[in-house]
């Protein structure tokens, strides 16, 4: 499937003309988007159709699919614009233009005609539906399915799924009643409307303001066998394996377009505000802190293309530096942000001040395609496990 993300014509001249359009949307229509979600505390279905017409939502996916094929590198070019716009926009951006990935591994002809590409397409909206509020996030869940003939009857509980009142179908994740770890699980696609799926919408969040996040409960929920992404087994292999590394890097790179506009902030600000008659960008102190943001911010965009090229190059180290990128790059993050808002100073605590919502925002992040601590386990059974075989 990577050969798919990889075409082997790529216009440049065309890419360079979208890169300056979807700047432009973000400075422009983007900001106006974002004051209506945070006046609204809501994200309308309109915003949904804007960034689908505009071509948006299906700009890593292959041609064959409906998308723009822009390779993955070059995609993340534009994440990072999209990332310094409000975060429930990049959340969309992000979300349909990744979760292609985990379904079209696994997914049967019929299955890609039902549900990746519609997905691609924007006619259907699919909520990755992992987190459990009473196990830990993978081999731990408990979510079950017991199997009666060509359907399963899914039983348990998923919270912080977003878009997860929204959707059309939950990519949920449960294991066959019995078994334990890995073994056993199984990747559906849920029906929003089944019977039994009980769906409330969460209460509001620090960030990403407007995004919808849903509690779920399933009592004997029925689901079609031939909704089943992969073996018996899999479940895991589709909501961690191949697909997670990318959309780890394509979080980090979230990191650098989010620290990116907190760094644009301070600077107009520093620019802009006079103490004792000087402006603060003329005091070494804040000057410092300038310098660290930007040196910070071009450090981790550096790891993250790094990252995605070994991606791209099918690299065995891929999966250790796509957690390495995250790490670093959300560590960058709450560095930047935090020396953002000081720079404010108190005003910056307000609203409307627009590095307040960038760091509420940036915090949402350190949970995002797993926490730093899931990362550092990544890397360390790595490299651990790399110098064992070696010894
Ligand atoms: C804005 C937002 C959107 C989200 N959207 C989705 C979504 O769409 N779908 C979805 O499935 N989930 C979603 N999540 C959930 C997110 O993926 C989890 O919050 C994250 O993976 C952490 O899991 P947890 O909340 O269960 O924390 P816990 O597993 O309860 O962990 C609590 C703390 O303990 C640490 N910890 C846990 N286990 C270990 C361990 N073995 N070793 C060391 N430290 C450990 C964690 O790092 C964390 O710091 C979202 C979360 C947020 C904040």
């Amino acid at each position: 499937m990577k050969q798919l993300d990889r075409p082997v014509l790529f216009d440049e001249t065309a890419f360079a003309a979208r890169k300056d359009e979807i700047a432009a949307y973000v400075a422009g229509p983007a900001e106006e988007w974002a004051r209506r979600i945070e006046r609204e505390r809501h994200v309308p279905a309109a915003l949904w159709e804007d960034l689908r017409a505009r071509g948006y939502l299906s700009l890593a996916a292959p041609a064959e699919y409906g998308g723009a094929a822009i390779p993955f590198t070059r995609y993340l070019e534009l994440i990072e614009l999209f990332s310094m716009s409000h975060a429930s926009i990049r959340m969309i951006v992000h979300v349909v233009n990744g979760t292609w990935r985990a379904m079209d591994r696994f997914a049967t002809g019929e299955q890609r005609r039902a549900f990746v590409i519609p997905s691609v397409q924007g006619a259907i909206k699919i909520a990755f539906t992992l987190t459990e509020p009473t196990a830990g996030t993978g081999a731990d869940l408990r979510c079950s399915v017991e199997r009666d003939g060509d359907t399963y009857f899914l039983s348990g509980e998923k919270h912080l799924i977003t878009f997860g009142t929204i959707c059309d179908y939950w990519l949920l994740f449960a294991r066959l009643a019995g078994t334990r770890g890995a073994d056993g699980t199984v990747a559906l696609l849920v029906d929003r409307h089944a019977p039994g799926a009980t769906v409330v919408e969460m209460e509001e969040s620090m960030g990403v303001r407007g995004t919808d996040h849903a509690r779920l409960s399933f009592e004997r929920t029925p689901v079609p066998v031939k909704n089943r992404l992969g073996h018996e087994g899999a479940g895991l292999d589709v909501a961690l394996g191949g697909f997670l590394v990318p959309s780890r890097i394509s979080v980090a790179m979230s990191c650098v377009g989010l620290a990116r506009r907190g760094h644009e902030l301070a600077i107009e600000y520093a620019r802009r505000r006079e103490t004792f008659g000087k402006r603060l960008a003329q005091r070494q102190a804040i000057r410092f802190m300038i310098a660290e943001n930007a040196t910070d911010i071009e450090a981790a965009r550096r790891l993250v293309l790094h990252a995605a090229r070994q991606w791209e190059a099918d690299s065995p180290e891929a999966p250790m530096l796509s957690s390495m990128s995250k790490l670093q790059a959300v560590e960058m993050l709450t560095r930047v942000t935090d020396k953002a808002l000081q720079i404010h100073g108190g005003i910056g605590f307000w609203q409307p001040s627009a590095i307040e919502r960038v760091y509420r925002d940036a915090r949402a992040q350190r949970f995002e395609e797993g926490t730093n601590e899931i990362q550092k386990t990544v890397i360390a059974r790595a490299l651990l496990e790399n110098s064992e075989s070696n010894a």
